[in-house]
């Protein structure tokens, strides 16, 4: 069942489009990211769709209730949307049980709603605590309650880990997610880092320039980024020119299969080559040789770069390994790829003049 329904969403702020024709379609129960960079847009979607922002243009819906379109414009009181903005901060002079009560009816505040919430965020018995008594990540869980507390037929979260150190933050997450679920919530989180919303999301949205570029499922945006700019935003990517023929493309790896994004009269391509995409070993046996540049440990994998020579000089590309490395810069070592690789048709001098 569509849960939320954007249909072409603009807004204009004087000299800047915020928003630009965006369309979007999330399903009930589901988790969609916003991902992109600062100043894409993230925050004044969100804050259309929560009816905070008045589009210029478009129409949105939510189980098939306009909240706005030419004609319609409901209150955001009206919407039943949880929203948390961007460093979702509580009433300071409120008790951590007062702050999950404010937008509820006086019947749910004399019911069982308010510790129910603090149960589900894992915070039963805290419900006294003023909000400087409270970590950032338990601030950040009440914040949470307080936009579920009302029963919101949507949550709109943005950014809700940015103030957080990584281990809070990865613990947060995992209970954000299993929390949203256990209560079928949909929901919409605004991040601008794509392990957050890989991680996390049923469907991912990539912004940029106020446009919608692409919305995937996270596998697929990671395999099949929509152009360059996604593949290079969503992950590490090395990319490689090279000719295509016949749905193939020669590289200095051999022949690879492209699996998707050329049009079939593209002749040369830049391909994307994810790091996992590599296997590197003993130079022996090899079809590429190459020489390692630096080694980035990360404790449950590195990234090893490498310059690979090429027949017209060097390519420098980037390998994912399991665990530590066992090679060191200076290292010779041999280069092959697995796996069909992604390619995206490189203009001719001619468009790029136009
Ligand atoms: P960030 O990741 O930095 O929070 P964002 O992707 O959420 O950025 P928005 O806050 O939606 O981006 O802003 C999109 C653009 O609209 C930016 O260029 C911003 O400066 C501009 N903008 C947002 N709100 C206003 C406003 N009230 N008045 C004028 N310009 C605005």
């Amino acid at each position: 069942m569509t849960k939320l329904q954007l249909s072409n969403v603009s807004k204009r702020f004087q000299a800047v489009q915020a928003l630009k024709d965006v369309s979007l379609e999330l399903d009930a129960g589901q988790m969609l990211a916003v991902l992109g960079p600062s100043g894409c847009g993230k925050t004044t979607l969100l804050r259309s769709i929560a009816g905070f922002e008045f589009p210029d243009a478009g129409a949105i819906s939510v189980d098939g209730k306009v909240f706005m379109n030419r004609r319609t414009w409901v209150r955001p009181e009206k919407r039943r949307v949880g929203y948390v903005p961007q460093n979702g901060v509580l009433f300071p002079h409120l008790t951590v049980a007062k702050n999950i009560a404010f937008g509820l009816s006086r019947a749910e505040r004399k019911s069982s709603r308010v510790s129910d919430m603090l149960a589900l965020v894992g915070m039963d018995g805290l419900g006294e605590r003023m909000p400087h008594e409270l970590s950032g990540g338990q601030q950040q869980r009440v914040a949470l309650a307080r936009a579920l507390a009302p029963a919101p037929s949507l949550v709109l979260l943005d950014e809700p880990f940015s103030a957080l150190d990584a281990g809070l933050r990865a613990a947060l997450r995992e209970e954000v997610r299993t929390t949203l679920k256990a209560i079928g919530a949909t929901a919409i989180m605004v991040t601008h880092d794509q392990e957050e919303a890989l991680s996390m999301a049923d469907r991912v949205a990539v912004m940029r320039h106020g446009c919608c570029v692409q919305v995937a499922d996270p596998v697929s945006l990671y395999k099949y980024p929509a152009d360059l700019g996604v593949a290079r935003f969503v992950g590490e990517a090395t990319l490689l020119q090279a000719p295509v023929a016949n749905g193939c493309i020669d590289t200095l790896f051999g022949r690879l299969k492209v699996a998707s994004g050329c049009p079939e009269n593209c002749r040369r391509a830049t391909i994307m080559l994810r790091p996992e995409q590599f296997v590197v070993g003993k130079p022996q046996g090899q079809p590429v040789s190459g020489r390692v540049l630096k080694t980035i440990y990360h404790g449950h994998d590195a990234l090893i770069y490498l310059r690979a020579d090429a027949p017209l000089g060097t390519e420098d590309i980037r390998v994912r390994v399991m665990g530590a490395p066992a090679f060191a810069p200076g290292d010779r070592v041999g280069i092959a790829v697995s796996g069909d690789v992604m390619a995206y048709p490189q203009p001719s001098p001619e468009d790029e003049r136009a």
